[in-house]
């Protein structure tokens, strides 16, 4: 998480408004134009292309900064700025500014502003294993912006769900401390809401098009999106969740395909185009030797992960969570689980000119809930109150205990542990043994937090894959996460001259 509150993000009403306007004005007397690149009539309201780019720029300060900022290395950068050019060029639309921006977080992710602006995270880049594959995701996200379906998308019924915790714990508005509601609705999430059906298919079709005309080879599109079911799986297996319910941010929720889809664009396309199937460059080893000691996992200027704790260096403080819990950093809070259905959320809040924890538990923060047992406590030196409420979950009742600690005059340090009603006792003491983890680090304590690298190595003979596994921070899913990252099914041996990706650090 970043120094950034989530409160500094416009919210999503104020984001529909803006970024979606057009769409809204339907039933108005908007202009029907054909699309260049769809050749599609289609309904953008009164939006010009350079509304479009008017919106991108405006909007991309706040992609950054709700996804860890832009990651910083030249040679990479330039790299996927020149590749998102060149397939640029065979577009219907020149007259964008294209701009391909890698997100500096390891969320699996890519998503596309109009007006040219074009997101992918170091997270996908991880994944991916080709340049092929690279190509075919920016191709998707271009056609998004060719066929201008930000422009066509209407209203906030296809804003995205609520966060991976709500989603989970299922939680309603009810009783609940009030700005709980809120987390999840920052301006990323609106401005990363899925697509419908149509737009993703012809997104295929048309991205399949761009890579082929750019000379790559269009089955990459599939292979990837075999790889990213995948590691949505493993992602689901190690939050304890059913498969395919994830995370808002993650891109199987964005654009949701299937391989089937994806063949079935790729056929399509390649009979308009008469272009050959299986034709076409990979590049594998250009893209391995490219993202060769790219970073990997949290970046600690976000705090980072390890095991049960998560430590801040740069705000300097640590906490644990309570054992089986996986605990998950985004850019505006920790969050963790439990396979139980027990989950907690840490994150930072303004002070509103509260003078004591007390009045910011109960006049600030759940200043709309009913809060029992309230009582002052001293966490680590800091001034703290805590207490609990109830809420309605999709599956039942659940008890929610909210923890405020003082971090400054301005602002203070939020847990909230909830955990279905009928596990509330057995849950207690592990949540309060959490809570009062939190404390200072020092200087020493978090300079030796570095981030991991991915690094490409040669196979060896005597290499297992439980030996290679083992550097990676994800416990117990080690050997399925390896798999993914190299392209390796269940079972599968490594291959004799395979380049393998391996995490150091
Ligand atoms: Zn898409």
């Amino acid at each position: 998480m970043c120094l950034d509150h989530p409160a500094n993000l416009l919210s999503r009403r104020q984001l529909l408004t803006g970024l979606a306007g057009a769409g809204v004005l339907t039933g108005a007397a908007g202009c029907v134009a054909t699309n260049a690149a769809s050749g599609r009539d289609s309904f953008t309201g009164f939006r010009s292309i350079e509304d479009d780019i008017a919106e991108g720029r405006a909007n991309h300060p706040k992609i950054l900064k709700s996804f860890g900022g832009a990651y910083e290395d030249p040679r990479l950068s330039g790299y996927v700025q020149k590749i998102g050019l060149r397939l640029a060029k065979g577009t219907e639309y020149q007259q964008y500014p294209y701009r391909f921006t890698i997100l500096n977080t390891q969320i699996v992710n890519a998503f596309a502003l109009p007006g040219g602006f074009i997101y992918i995270t170091r997270g996908l880049l991880a994944l991916a294993s080709s340049e092929a594959e690279l190509a075919g995701v920016l191709s998707h996200e271009l056609a998004h912006v060719t066929a201008r379906h930000g422009a066509e998308r209407h209203g906030a019924q296809q804003v995205a769900q609520l966060g991976l915790l709500l989603g989970a714990v299922g939680l309603r508005a009810a009783g609940l401390p009030s700005d709980l509601m809120r987390i999840g609705q920052t301006v990323a999430m609106a401005a990363i809401k899925g697509y419908s059906r149509e737009h993703e298919f012809e997104a295929d079709t048309l991205g399949v098009r761009y890579m082929s005309r750019a000379g790559y080879n269009a089955d990459a599109m599939a292979t990837f999106l075999s790889s990213l079911r995948e590691h949505s799986m493993v992602e689901a297996r190690v939050l304890g969740l059913p498969a395919g319910k994830v995370d808002e941010f993650n891109i199987m929720s964005t654009h949701p395909r299937t391989v089937e889809r994806v063949k079935q664009a790729q056929a399509h396309a390649q009979s308009a185009a008469a272009q050959g199937a299986g034709k076409g460059r990979w590049a594998a080893n250009e893209y391995l030797d490219r993202i060769d000691g790219m970073m990997f996992g949290d970046d600690p200027k976000q705090g980072v992960v390890r095991g049960q704790t998560f430590t801040h260096p740069i705000l300097r403080f640590e906490f644990r969570a309570p054992d089986g819990f996986h605990l998950r950093n985004s850019p505006t809070r920790v969050q963790a689980r439990h396979t139980s259905g027990a989950a907690m959320v840490f994150d930072m809040g303004p002070s509103k000119g509260a003078r004591s924890a007390l009045e910011y538990l109960r006049h600030v923060w759940a200043a709309r809930s009913r809060l029992h047992d309230v009582e002052r406590l001293v966490i680590d030196g800091h001034q703290a109150a805590t207490g609990w409420t109830e809420g309605r979950g999709e599956a039942g009742p659940v008890h929610i205990r909210a923890l405020a600690i003082r971090r400054d005059r301005e602002s203070f340090y939020r847990f909230m542990y909830i955990s279905p009603r009928n596990q509330a006792e057995r849950w207690a003491r592990p949540f309060r043994r959490s809570g009062q983890s939190f404390r200072r680090i020092s200087p020493d304590a978090a300079a030796r937090v570095r981030a991991q690298r991915l690094l490409v190595v040669p196979a060896r003979s005597d290499d297992s894959i439980a030996g290679l596994a083992r550097t990676l921070p994800y416990g117990r899913h080690n050997e399925s996460w390896f798999r993914v990252l190299n392209d390796l099914a269940p079972n599968q041996p490594i291959g004799e001259k395979q380049r393998l990706k391996v995490v150091a650090g």
